[in-house]
C-alpha cells in the first residue's frame, strides 16, 4: 500500500478551508492514517522542501509554509494511504501554480497568487513520489502517530 502526506498551507488554514479540503480529499478514496495540527518552525519547514535550498524562491517558499506570511502558523498534516495514493492526491491538487490549476483541483478551487509577492498560495503540499512521501512522513510523524 502506498503512502503520501499532505499539508493544509497557512494561506488555507487562514481562510478556514481545511474542512473543505478534507471533504474534497475524500474522492480519491484514500484512507487517512494519521492527522495532526502542527506549529511548524523554520528548521522543520527547510527540512521538508530542503531539494529546493537553491531556488530564488525558497526563502518566499519557507515564510509561506512558516505562516509569516499569513500571521498563521498552524499547517495540517495528513496522511493517506492506498492504490496510487501519491498520484491519485497529485491529480486532485493541480498544478503547482494556483492560476494555471484547474478549477475541477483543489488549487484551481482555493488558490492565488499572494498579492504582494511571488508566492504561490497554492493551499496544499502533496508528496511527488513514494520515496518523498516516506522521506517525509518520517519528518513529519512518529510511528505510534500512524494507524495501521
Ligand atoms: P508542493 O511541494 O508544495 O506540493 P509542488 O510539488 O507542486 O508543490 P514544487 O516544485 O515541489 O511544487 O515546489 C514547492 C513549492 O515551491 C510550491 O508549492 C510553491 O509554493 C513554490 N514554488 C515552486 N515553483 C515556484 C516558482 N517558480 N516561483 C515561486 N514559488 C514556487
Ligand atoms: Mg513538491
Amino acid at each position: 500500500m502506498e503512502k503520501t502526506l499532505v499539508l493544509i498551507k497557512p494561506d488555507a488554514m487562514v481562510k478556514e478551508l481545511a474542512g473543505h479540503i478534507i471533504t474534497d480529499l475524500y474522492k480519491t478514496g484514500l484512507r487517512m492514517i494519521g492527522l495532526k495540527l502542527v506549529n511548524i518552525q523554520r528548521e522543520l519547514a527547510e527540512q521538508h522542501y530542503s531539494e529546493h535550498r537553491e531556488k530564488p524562491f525558497f526563502e518566499e517558499l519557507i515564510k509561506h509554509i512558516t505562516g509569516e506570511l499569513h500571521n498563521q502558523e498552524n499547517v495540517i498534516a495528513i496522511v493517506y494511504e492506498g492504490e496510487d495514493a501519491v498520484k491519485k492526491v497529485r491529480e486532485l491538487a493541480g498544478k503547482t501554480h494556483p492560476e494555471e490549476a484547474s478549477t475541477k483541483t483543489i488549487r484551481g478551487k482555493y488558490g492565488r497568487m499572494h498579492s504582494k509577492t511571488n508566492c504561490f498560495e497554492n493551499v496544499i503540499h502533496a508528496s511527488d513520489s513514494p520515496e518523498s512521501a516516506e522521506r517525509e512522513i518520517k519528518l513529519w510523524f512518529e510511528d505510534k502517530e500512524i494507524i495501521d
